[in-house]
């Protein structure tokens, strides 16, 4: 079994997060340091620690994770501008928690893709 991170506790509303959006698959929540002026988290409801875990049961909810990124962009206005969208896996992907999660990152010109 994978240990639980904060995220589960965000998922379950036992700590405080800025939950924009939840449903059976998935909940969305602003991040607490943001890197852009719209910077949300899309994570899974169940625990998958990484995108190594992702296993053919995770499509529904890994899909939804989509599917509400588009809504969210919408809904924050940055959606024609345009975002992105980002899963870091592991050390070199720099992952620091381990319950997978989208990024969605955007409300200013974000540069290239890869900082080095
Ligand atoms: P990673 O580096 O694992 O892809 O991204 C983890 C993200 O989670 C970071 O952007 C970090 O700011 C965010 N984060 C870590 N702990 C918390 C928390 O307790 N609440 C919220 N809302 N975001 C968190």
């Amino acid at each position: 079994m994978a240990e639980e991170t904060i995220f589960s506790k965000i998922i379950r509303r036992e700590i405080p997060a800025d939950v924009l959006y939840q449903d059976e698959l998935v909940t969305a929540f602003r991040d607490i340091a943001p890197a852009a002026p719209t910077h949300i988290l899309i994570v899974p409801n169940v625990l998958i620690p990484t995108v190594n875990q992702v296993e053919a049961e995770h499509e529904a909810a890994l899909g939804r994770m989509l599917t509400v990124a588009a809504k969210i962009a919408k809904q924050e206005g940055i959606a024609e501008d345009g975002y992105r969208l980002i899963i870091n896996c592991n050390r070199h992907g720099g992952q620091e928690v381990y319950h997978i999660h989208l990024h969605l990152v955007g409300g200013r010109p974000l540069g290239p893709m890869l900082a080095n």
